[in-house]
């Protein structure tokens, strides 16, 4: 892969990153194409495109990306589970979706699909009128998630927020909730691999552990069944948690990427390309990913040597 012509200095603190971002291919509001244009507009170099459980977006954003002298990292976000509950995980640089992989999509869209209409059925005997083709209609994409369930209650006039809507009804607590099937975080970390990617655990600190301690232990166990690395630098952690983070990642060998986890006009996270305190995040949480992925070479390759 060939990095945009501005690489030439990769330690130029101008150079900006955003690992962790969603697309109408899942449940983001900006298409493939509008968030490269925005990453641009904002300076930024490096984006990795994560959708909930598709690669959809992957191809148009790469070759918009191309067009638009960015460096676009096809990428995935997988729901897990594991021993210590629900764990995000970033599939960072796939290019190659093995067939374990694409099965391992199809079985969790498979599992999204009966989850929507149980949702759907909960929700008409709770009253409201809500079916299968309102919610289609709300999504982009192949990915029909809980985003899109809230923003049809909204459309017809039932909650005037999708946070609302989620305490009352879509949470793990609301009375419209139902569980849909995820993968093992170790199933998830090996189809990863497979198709050539990286896998990160996303937002640690979103993680609900009881202590330092229990994150450490959980965060090696991970380790030893191939993590490769932590997204320390993300839009909701605080300064405190970056620095905690990364010191775990490198007690344990983990590469630190960063992310904001933008998902468009659905949610209040960061806007693209914010990190830890709202800041840009900096090149400093992409060179090991890049080196892992021996992006590196064509950095050094092309070092200086542009006009
Ligand atoms: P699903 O994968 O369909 O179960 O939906 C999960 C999506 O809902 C993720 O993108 C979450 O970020 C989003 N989500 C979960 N809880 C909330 C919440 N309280 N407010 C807004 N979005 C949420
Ligand atoms: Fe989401
Ligand atoms: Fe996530
Ligand atoms: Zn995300």
């Amino acid at each position: 892969m060939i990095l945009p012509s501005h690489f030439s200095d990769p330690s130029n603190e101008s150079i900006f990153v955003d690992l962790h971002t969603h697309s109408t291919a899942s449940d983001g509001t900006f298409t493939p194409a509008m968030l490269i244009d925005r990453a641009q507009l904002l300076g930024i170099s490096i984006l990795a495109l994560t959708d909930h459980d598709t690669t959809d977006g992957n191809a148009i954003a790469q070759s918009h990306g191309k067009n638009a002298n960015l460096l676009v990292l096809p990428g995935i976000e997988l729901s897990t589970n594991s021993d210590r509950g629900t764990a995000h995980m970033l599939g960072l640089g796939i290019n190659d979706e093995s067939s374990a992989f694409s099965s391992l999509l199809g079985t969790i869209r498979d599992g999204r699909r009966e989850r929507n209409g149980r949702i759907i059925q909960k929700l008409n005997l709770l009253g409201y009128r809500i079916n299968h083709d309102d919610v289609t209609h709300e999504a982009g994409g192949d990915i029909i998630g809980r985003p899109h369930i809230a923003r049809t209650l909204i459309r017809k006039g039932y909650f005037t927020s999708i946070q609302t809507c989620f305490e009352e009804l879509l949470d793990r607590k609301g009375a419209g909730y139902v569980q849909r099937w995820r993968p093992d975080i170790r199933t998830a970390i090996d189809a990863i691999h497979e198709s050539g990617g990286v896998a990160v655990l996303a937002h640690p600190g979103l993680l609900r552990l009881e202590s330092e301690a229990v994150l450490r232990h959980f965060i090696q166990s991970l380790a030893e069944i191939g993590l490769d690395g932590l997204e320390t630098n993300y839009s909701m952690h605080s300064s405190q948690q970056l620095k905690l983070f990364s010191d775990i990642a490198r007690s344990f060998g983990l590469i630190q990427t960063g992310g904001s986890d933008f998902h468009g006009l659905n949610k209040d996270y960061g806007d693209l390309g914010l990190g830890v305190d709202a800041k840009h995040i900096g090149f400093d949480f992409a060179r090991e990913l890049l080196e892992r992925l021996r992006l590196d070479s064509s950095i050094s390759t092309h070092q200086y040597h542009h006009n």
